[in-house]
């Protein structure tokens, strides 16, 4: 691993890109990067993101304690929602939050980035849920995102932004665009008359390009497998995997329609 000195200046090199590409305004953001069991870097509150220097960085513990914080830096008052994310995926090494405009419009109104429009969204993220929203600052952010860990690398954040988590902060970052990038699409081709969604079988044959190409993280092709189909909602349906439904252990739409429209039809017998 880059020593420390070397990752916090790639933690103001991530800040400048997030800052340069709309995906924050003024101050918002954070970003976080695990160096050891107990050793976190993270970016200071109240500052913007597009102008750190490695001074800025502080550090804290699996707590979220402050164990280094030069002047009047404060860790990011978010650092609750990274630590959260860190407790129960040992597999993460970085965490990026941020408001790109097309992703967090997306969560302000309500709708997961879960329709399966292109390759590379499929096989890159999966689908990416909405955490129910939660007052930022206070644990009903990290509560809520909990239940979508085990089966995600990002999530959207109700009425607020979105959420990314991989191995490296490189690898958080990419996911924070290539979530961006997918909501730009997805908006885009809503407004010229909806996109043509991949058909279950297109679906099987991305997730087995995704198996193939052994991509670390949390991913429906895994989990369908791992799950014998049940992983957790919110991905797409494919052949092997019956989670089209929004919520874990919920029935989707489609089912109880399905099973009223029956009910109705038995009646009128
Ligand atoms: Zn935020």
């Amino acid at each position: 691993m880059a020593n420390e000195y070397e990752i916090k200046k790639q933690i103001c090199e991530i800040g400048k890109r997030i800052y340069d590409r709309n995906m924050v305004a003024a101050n918002d953001g954070n970003i976080s990067v695990k160096i050891s069991d107990n050793e976190f870097l993270c970016t200071p509150t109240g500052v913007s993101k597009g102008f750190m220097t490695p001074e800025f960085i502080c550090k804290v513990d699996a707590k979220g304690n402050v164990l280094q914080a030069n002047g009047n830096f404060r860790p990011s008052s978010e650092i609750k929602m990274h630590m959260r994310v860190y407790e129960k995926r040992p597999d993460v090494g970085a965490v990026v939050h941020a408001h790109p405009t097309f992703a967090t419009s997306f969560a302000i109104a309500g709708i997961p980035l879960t329709q399966p429009i292109m390759p590379e969204a499929v096989i890159a993220l999966g689908c990416v849920p909405i955490a129910e929203y939660g007052t930022p600052s206070t644990v009903e952010i990290p509560d809520n995102v909990e239940k979508y860990l085990p089966y995600y690398d990002a999530v959207l954040l109700e009425s607020h932004g979105a959420l990314t988590w991989s191995t490296d902060l490189l690898a958080a970052y990419h996911k924070m665009e290539s979530v961006e990038f997918y909501a730009e699409l997805l908006y885009k081709s809503k407004m010229l008359g909806g996109p043509k969604e991949f058909d279950k079988e297109q679906i099987a044959k991305l997730y087995e390009i995704r198996r193939q190409m052994g991509l670390p993280g949390k991913h429906p092709a895994n989990i369908c497998a791992e799950l014998g189909g049940k992983c957790g909602g919110g991905c797409h349906s494919a052949e092997g995997c019956n989670c089209g439904s929004a919520k874990a252990d919920e029935p989707s739409v489609e089912a109880i329609v399905a099973e009223v429209t029956k009910k109705i039809l038995a009646q009128m017998k």
